[in-house]
């Protein structure tokens, strides 16, 4: 009988003679170490398996996770703490879908990744024949994702591999995909052909020079301002330009306001930071020049409560980011680094024409509002139970006492009150849930950040932002990360309070577990771990697990009524939780 002509090249299994063959995978795994890869997140079955082996086999760290989506927030924070793509590997089906959605994140947020899955032999899928994990896997990553490729043939994998690599780093950064299919993966092919594969590939990274014209107008805007502000994004911290950012600010006197992933590129603390001075930046500046931030949500769209006679100068490698929401008096499109340097030479023979009292001004509101902070955090020190603030209080004096610990953060409450109250004092230490706000990237961000720089890292999770990763702080244990993860149980989504409608007994929406004991979890994968009450339990558990350098998990209890609906978007949440009637 005659058979189709979508003769699935897999349906006939083979092995290679070793060592004179290899397969796809080997060249896979070289291929990654051809471009300086050092780490991959994933998590191995049908049909990476061996590939992942092959990748150990290389001296490519494997960091095998529980859950793809936190192996891919790993990849996504090494590669925004490093400026290298991080690598995670999936399965195909579920296991690709499950990274995709941080792989998509990672794109919104502007980090270098690459997210190889497996991928049953696209001639199947395209024909539905009802294959093993049948999915069309490229064309579902397409719009999610900076560049797709797809690897019919071992032969070219070298290539997808660097491709890849050039597209997640160049111009705005972002998540990459390469659909790996079986017939790839598994192909046969004599070593020596294979090895000859592999080239040298030059300039990886190609910064992009700003044109001239746009330097000169930039400068032109900046030295006429009165009362100039730098705006400091997450892209200015991920350029890795620290020096030239500390240069402009330092000599030419201008106050700088970070986004919260950009705190700590000049510290929070310094004499021209205006961290509490939000509003009267966006009220009060002239003239304000945005560095690798973008002017979304976050920002209140550039409108609003925005000065409607600003003049914006905006930094960016994306074009197309660019009168996005408001006009830009000055754009200056180009690399960072690039861009920086221009601008700092045209500033050489001009004058700045601020307002002496500016800075004073911004100097003194600081002053008064940091004074309120303060008090505020001292008012709460003996809270019984602790609340979200009697809880920092501990917490801050610690961290800022430990500058180059990474803190990882997520939550409701957990999130706005520890960015608000822990200062930062060197870049690239601070990762949250960024442009998305999204829930569910704790553990896989710490291990990322731990593994990708080899510092020691701390996550200050909210009780339901560590459910959506939890299982993942095995991984920190399995690998014997220098990872301490703090829990904030307020037993709930915003808190432990929520009522729920009078036609039910089941829990309220909000409502998590107030009673759960997070320290029992840890304890299963073996982790040095406390329950804390108290400040000074709290004090003491966190010392010594910053001390012990292991794996930790502190689970500390709060008062269930501490926080509350959170976000401030009020178009988002108009109405508070208690005003909705049925
Ligand atoms: P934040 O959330 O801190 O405001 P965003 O992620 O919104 O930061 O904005 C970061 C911006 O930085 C993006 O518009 C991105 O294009 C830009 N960017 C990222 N890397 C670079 C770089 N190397 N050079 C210049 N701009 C960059
Ligand atoms: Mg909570």
């Amino acid at each position: 009988m005659a058979t189709t002509n979508t003769t699935p090249a897999s349906s006939t299994p083979q092995a290679p003679h070793f060592p004179e063959q290899v397969t796809g995978m080997y060249v896979l795994a070289r291929a990654l170490k051809n471009v300086g890869i050092e780490n991959v997140y994933g998590l191995v079955g049908i049909p990476i398996t061996e590939a992942a082996y092959l990748v150990q086999d290389q001296g490519i760290r494997f960091v095998g996770f529980r859950h793809e989506q936190q192996a891919g927030m790993a990849a996504a924070t090494e590669g925004y703490l490093t400026k290298k793509p991080g690598v995670l590997m999936t399965v195909s089906s579920l296991g690709f879908m499950n990274g995709l959605t941080a792989t998509a994140n990672a794109t919104v947020n502007c980090y270098p990744m690459i997210q190889i899955s497996g991928a049953t032999d696209p001639m199947m899928v395209d024909m539905r024949m009802g294959t093993y994990e049948e999915m069309d896997q490229y064309n579902t990553a397409r719009p999610l994702v900076k560049a797709v490729f797809r690897c019919y043939k071992a032969e070219d994998i070298p290539s997808a591999v660097t491709r890849a690599y050039r597209a997640a780093v160049s111009g705005r950064p972002g998540g990459v995909y390469i659909d790996m299919t079986t017939p790839a993966l598994g192909q046969i092919m004599n070593r020596e052909d294979a090895d000859k594969l592999f080239y040298e590939p030059v300039d990886v990274y190609s910064p992009v020079a700003p044109n001239q014209a746009a330097v000169d107008r930039a400068v032109e805007i900046l030295t006429s301002a009165k009362r100039p502000a730098i705006l400091l994004g997450k892209g200015a911290a991920y350029a890795q330009v620290d020096d030239k950012i500390k240069t402009l600010i330092e000599k030419y006197n201008i106050p700088y306001l970070p986004m919260s992933m950009a705190k700590g590129l000049m510290p929070d603390d310094g004499p021209l930071s205006a961290l509490s001075c939000r509003s009267t930046i966006m009220e009060k500046s002239d003239v304000v020049m945005v560095i690798g931030a973008r002017l979304n949500w976050m920002l209140s769209f550039g409108r609003g409560k925005w000065n409607p006679d600003m003049k914006f100068i905006q930094l960016d490698v994306e074009p197309q980011e660019i009168d996005v929401n408001v006009p830009i008096a000055a754009p200056v499109v180009g690399d960072m680094g690039l861009s920086l340097d221009a601008i700092l030479a045209k500033l050489q023979n001009a004058k700045m024409s601020a307002d002496p009292t500016w800075v004073t001004s911004l100097q003194a509101e600081t002053k008064e509002k940091n004074a309120k902070f303060q008090a505020r955090l001292q008012a709460n020190k003996d809270a019984s139970p602790m609340d979200h603030w009697t809880a920092l209080g501990v917490i801050k004096p610690i961290i800022e006492s430990n500058p180059d610990i990474i803190l990882v953060n997520e939550g409701a409450n957990t999130l706005d009150d520890t960015r608000d109250a822990i200062n930062m004092s060197l870049p690239r230490h601070r990762v949250d849930c960024a442009t998305w706000a999204i829930m569910g990237m704790g553990m896989g961000s710490a291990i990322g950040a731990a593994v990708g720089t080899g510092k020691q890292v701390v996550a200050i999770e909210g009780d339901s932002a560590f459910g959506f990763s939890g299982m993942d702080f095995s991984t920190i244990c399995r690998f014997k990360l220098p990872v301490t993860v703090v829990i904030f149980n307020n037993g709930g989504i915003y808190n432990g309070i929520g009522k729920p409608m009078d036609n039910t007994t089941d829990p309220a929406p909000t409502t998590l577990d107030i009673n759960a004991r997070y320290d029992k979890l840890g304890e299963a994968f073996g982790a040095q771990t406390y329950y804390v009450q108290t400040p000074e339990e709290l004090d003491k558990a966190l010392k010594e697990s910053i001390a012990s350098k292991k794996p930790c998990l502190i689970d500390v209890q709060l008062a269930a009524d501490s926080g509350a609906e959170s976000g401030h978007i009020g178009y988002l949440n108009p109405a508070p939780i208690q005003q909705i009637t049925v």
